[in-house]
């Protein structure tokens, strides 16, 4: 069994983690981390997480875990994520991190402990969204610039940034896969009497509504012909899902910086 850290382990992620985990026949939790202060302190990760006694206190010392772990997965905030790594590269451990929005200088000292321990890093830890950036990269190449190329996202009504990351991230896959600049060709809202559209354009459009979890779809339209490539997310266990699954993965790897394309061998 890979004994394993959850960090943020009050979190909405946090509990859908430590709730996975406890189900596992491969992976045994450990350790449970919130940060100084929280007010889960103290209370049983599994009891927190509303899945049942898992016999695990929420803590704040994560250097104290460290004994009795082998991978942290960390799905809490940039520069917690960034301190937790500095601990386990100190402990020579493995990490997976899920957290978002790190800024370029975060991103750098990421980058460069990274080099000590083994560590995943990834955005969006899905596994279908990991092979939908494969698979589209091949369709763009197939279909050639004969085909146009929208990216649809849509999410729920309390996400405050748009498009989403992972439509960014679809957008520049497609764009190197056709050898365009999506600063050149992306095309974020259309209104108006805008004209024909412009060859080699990449549409990226913003749904937000309601309750939605995260879906991305990618359209090539042809003359007579269109495909579309929907990923639908239904809830965040696809998330933590992918976040185990890169948790087996990396405790057997060496030092480096590896991201979810590495834990599912679509490099
Ligand atoms: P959340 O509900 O706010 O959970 C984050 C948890 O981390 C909170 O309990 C927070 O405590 C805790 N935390 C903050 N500082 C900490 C510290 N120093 N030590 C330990 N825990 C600390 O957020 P979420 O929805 O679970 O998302 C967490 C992160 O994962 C976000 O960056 C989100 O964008 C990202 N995410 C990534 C993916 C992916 O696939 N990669 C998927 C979903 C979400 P407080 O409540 O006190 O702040």
């Amino acid at each position: 069994m890979i004994k394993v850290v959850v960090a943020g382990a009050a979190g909405r992620m946090g509990c859908r983690l430590v709730s996975l985990v406890r189900d596992s026949t491969a992976l045994t939790l450990t350790g449970a981390l919130e940060g100084k202060g929280h007010h889960a302190l103290g209370e049983d990760a599994g009891e927190t997480a509303g899945s049942g006694r898992v016999g695990v206190p929420i803590t704040d010392n994560l250097s104290a875990l460290m004994e009795r772990g082998e991978v942290v997965i960390d799905f809490s905030a940039p520069e917690a994520s960034l301190e937790h790594l500095r601990i386990v590269a100190q402990h020579r451990r493995a990490m997976v991190i899920g957290t978002t929005g790190f800024s370029h200088v975060q991103l750098d000292e990421l980058k460069s402990l990274a080099r000590q321990v083994p560590c995943v890093f990834s955005p969006n830890m899905s596994v279908g969204v990991n092979l939908l950036y494969k698979v589209i990269g091949e369709m763009a190449r197939t279909l050639g610039d004969d085909y146009d190329i929208e990216v649809i996202e849509a999410h729920h009504r309390l996400k405050k940034d748009a498009p989403s990351g992972t439509a960014l991230k679809i957008a520049e896959v497609l764009a190197r896969a056709v050898n365009r600049d999506l600063n050149q060709v992306g095309v974020y809202a259309r209104k108006g009497l805008i004209g024909e559209r412009a060859k080699g354009e990449i549409g990226i459009q913003t749904i937000r509504a309601g309750d939605i979890v995260g879906d991305h779809t990618v359209l090539f339209g042809g003359m007579g012909e269109r495909i579309e490539v929907t990923h639908r997310a239904s809830s965040r266990d696809t998330f933590a899902r992918g976040a185990l699954r890169a948790a087996r993965w990396v405790v057997r790897q060496p030092p480096g910086l590896y991201d979810m394309m590495d834990v599912l061998g679509l490099r």
